[in-house]
Order: structure tokens, then C-alpha cells, then sequence
């Protein structure tokens, strides 16, 4: 139940799957049919056989729809509420898997005050709804109150919510809305207040003295008084989680396009860094797309490269010949002139494959060596394999632009960076 629409999506299609899919023969052995989303609780007139068969029945459907069931006769969990025959009467009482740990919010959890001493009050309420007998209840509290305790809640605050649980009546908790009229009327009460919206922090508290200390002031604008007279509601909005900043949402970033230029430099193509010294600039196209020589498709460059520009994926072509190599580096495209040197000295031309090739096709002649950066490789904000995502990047540029052997210069690729 992940996306917030989900339980009412299921809650509509289970609807509509129980009134047209159980038939009015199993019906009539239903005594109890209820359903909370997508968990069914029946009680169920017949024998084990029966029973068994009716499941049956349900998960012969071309719907995809499994059902698993449970049966006893005596006692039953029903999502966190256990069912029991005690002398021909159905009694309830709270049910906790056996492996459930202390899940309720710590007390010194970053959250407003009244929501943290709120909680013992639900539960405390929850308890005596469930709970069908004063036994069980107080049963149930007690431990309750040790869990409360162990996640550090004042003795006098779990007290307290336990002695309004204790003197309220079940029945009044059993019915639809107990409270309606009375959350009404606060609701319109909050209304004629204008809300202060901002993210509680451990300064909220001071924040909201700051603003009842100076609102005063905006009294002195007729207009102000009578907005603001009746006062402001503060209406604390959750604050980051830790949650927040290790899986951060994706929404947001894929709805706003291209994020590829994140910074204030819009221009984009392969440049010259400009350092006099630089050698790679010697041999840098200035270009804002890139050809391919084989298949004659152009490609846009869509970051914006130039020498210092590291992870990155280049484009090597011998202006002799037009072949062309592709190549990668996790330093900056200054690494370039390795090749260059590479290519100007006898012992090293035959090392690599590309060297090779320019002192076979142009006499290491390195004015036919013409470079350009084609794209700048970023991970994501989920982080990840930097060094596997450039190799990748790298391979796709090798297949895209034909540079494999015989048409380009690129005699060796890794394809190890997918396994
Ligand atoms: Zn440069
Ligand atoms: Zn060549």
C-alpha cells in the first residue's frame, strides 16, 4: 500500500469483486462477511469440507486474485484483534504477533509536543475498544504502559491517558464518529484563524513566541486587525526525515526535465580550457555536436566540456583518414596528451592500438589528431558505480558511432561494466 490512492483503489475493486463474484448460493452459509481493505473476517455456517470448498471457489477466478484463509472454531485474529467463544458470546481483545518489537514513537522523537502526548491517549482508546472485557483491558494496559515507559513517556502522562481510556465508556468508542460535533466546532473555531504554516524544527516553540510577541504590531493596519485579530492557528509541517535524505523522492527531478546542466553554465559543446600551457587544447575541436564518420549521424553535446572536464567520454579522429576511436576517462580530458606523447615517441607508438595507427597512417604526425569531449558522465542523485556507469557510457558510444575495428580505431572494448 505504497501510494496513497492504493487502499481506496482496492477498497473500490474489492467492493465491486464481492458483489458480483460471491454468489448467493455461498451466501447463505455466510453468516458474518466483513472486510477491511482487502482482509476478510466471515463467520462461516458449515462443515470444515464446505468451508474448504467455498476457498476453492473464490481462487478459481481469471481475476489474478489469491486468497489464503485461515479457520478455527473457538478463537481467530483479525487484523490487530483477537476473537474468541467464550460461553456461546464473542469476546475481543488485542492481538500482537509474537514477533513485533516496541514500535511506538519515541517520546524524544523531533515531533510537536502534543502529537507525542497525544499517542498514549489512542492507544490507551484503542486498547478499550478492543478490548471486550475490563480484564482483558487492564490486562492489556499493563503492558501497554511498560511499553510506553521503555520508550521514554512520563509515568504521569501514560497514567493519565490510561485513566481516560479507563472511564470512558466502550460503547461510546464503538459508535462511527464519537467526536464529530465536538471536532466540528473546533474545526470552525480554527477556521476564523489564520493559519501559520512552517516546518517544526526543535525551534518551533521559539518560532511561534516570536510570532505572538510581534503580531501585535500588524494590529496597528486596520486591514491587519481585522484578519488577524482573531489570532494564528500554527499548523507545524513535517520535518525532514532521515528517511528524506537517504531515499530522497524521484518525482520532483524526472518532472523537471533535462538536469543535465545543474550548473549556471548553459552553454554546452566541447571547448578549450584556454591554459596556454595546455596541449589538449592544440587538438580540441570546438563543436557542439559530434559525427559520426561511419554513419554520418550527428549527435548534440549536451554538457559542456572542455580539458578540465573529467569523467568524461571523448571522441579521438584522425583527420587523415577519418577513423575514429572512442575513449573514456575518470581524469580530466588533460589526460589526452599521454596519447599524444605516446604517438611523438618510437619506443611507446606501438603500445595502444590507436598510437599505433597514427604512426602507420600518418608518420605520428599528431596535427591529424583531433579531439572532442561528447559527454560528461554524472550519476544520479541515487548515487551508485561512477567508474561502471563511464565504462558503459563508453561502450554505447563505441557501438553507436561504428568505431569497433576496420571502421574505427577501437581494437579492444570491456563489456564487463554490464555483468
Ligand atoms: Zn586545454
Ligand atoms: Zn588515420
Amino acid at each position: 500500500m505504497g501510494a496513497k490512492f492504493a487502499p481506496s483503489y482496492a477498497n473500490l475493486y474489492m467492493g465491486w469483486w464481492e458483489e458480483t463474484h460471491i454468489s448467493a448460493d455461498m451466501r447463505k452459509s455466510l453468516r458474518l462477511y466483513t472486510r477491511y481493505i482487502d482482509d476478510l473476517l466471515c463467520v462461516w455456517k458449515g462443515d470444515e469440507m464446505s468451508f474448504i470448498t467455498f476457498v476453492q471457489k473464490l481462487n478459481q477466478n481469471e481475476l489474478n486474485l489469491k486468497f489464503t484463509s485461515e479457520y478455527r472454531s473457538k478463537t481467530i485474529e483479525f487484523l490487530d484483534v483477537k476473537l474468541m467463544v467464550v460461553d456461546k458470546e464473542i469476546q475481543t481483545t488485542i492481538f500482537r504477533k509474537s514477533c513485533s518489537g516496541n514500535t511506538l514513537l519515541h517520546a524524544t522523537s523531533c515531533h510537536p509536543k502534543n502529537l507525542v502526548d497525544g499517542i498514549p491517549v489512542g492507544q490507551f482508546l484503542r486498547l478499550r475498544r478492543n478490548c471486550s472485557t475490563n480484564m482483558k483491558f487492564q490486562e492489556q494496559a499493563e503492558e501497554m504502559k511498560e511499553r510506553f515507559l521503555d520508550r521514554g513517556y512520563g509515568r504521569k502522562i501514560v497514567d493519565r491517558a490510561y485513566q481516560r481510556a479507563r472511564q470512558t465508556e466502550r460503547r461510546s468508542l464503538l459508535s462511527v464518529n464519537p467526536m464529530g460535533e465536538k471536532k466540528k466546532k473546533v474545526k470552525q473555531g480554527l477556521l476564523k484563524k489564520v493559519p501559520f504554516v512552517t516546518r517544526y524544527s526543535k525551534q518551533f516553540y521559539m518560532v511561534l513566541d516570536i510570532v505572538k510577541k510581534y503580531i501585535p504590531i500588524l494590529y496597528a493596519d486596520d486591514d491587519f486587525h481585522k484578519i488577524l485579530k482573531g489570532g494564528v492557528n500554527s499548523i507545524p509541517r513535517r520535518s525532514h526525515t532521515l528517511r528524506d535524505h537517504l531515499s530522497p523522492s524521484m518525482y520532483r527531478e524526472t518532472n523537471r526535465g533535462d538536469q543535465r546542466n545543474k550548473g549556471f553554465l548553459k552553454v554546452e559543446g566541447s571547448h578549450k580550457c584556454g591554459s596556454r600551457r595546455c596541449i589538449t587544447c592544440q587538438h580540441m575541436k570546438i563543436s557542439k555536436e559530434f559525427k559520426s564518420t561511419v554513419t554520418n549521424t550527428s549527435f548534440k553535446i549536451r554538457d559542456y566540456i572542455n580539458c578540465n572536464t573529467s569523467t568524461v567520454v571523448y571522441l579521438i579522429t584522425c583527420l587523415k583518414c577519418q577513423k575514429q576511436y572512442v575513449g573514456c576517462t575518470s581524469r580530466t580530458l588533460k589526460r589526452i596528451r599521454e596519447h599524444l606523447s605516446q604517438i611523438k615517441n618510437p619506443k611507446t607508438v606501438e603500445k595502444s592500438n590507436i598510437t599505433r595507427h597514427f604512426s602507420k597512417c600518418n608518420g605520428s604526425d599528431v596535427a591529424y589528431f583531433s579531439v572532442q569531449g561528447i559527454e560528461k558522465v554524472r550519476l544520479g542523485s541515487r548515487g551508485g558505480n561512477l567508474a561502471g556507469l563511464l565504462a558503459k557510457r563508453e561502450l554505447f558510444w563505441i557501438f553507436y558511432l561504428h568505431t569497433r575495428l576496420q571502421l574505427g580505431l577501437n581494437y579492444e572494448f570491456d563489456v564487463t561494466c554490464f555483468t
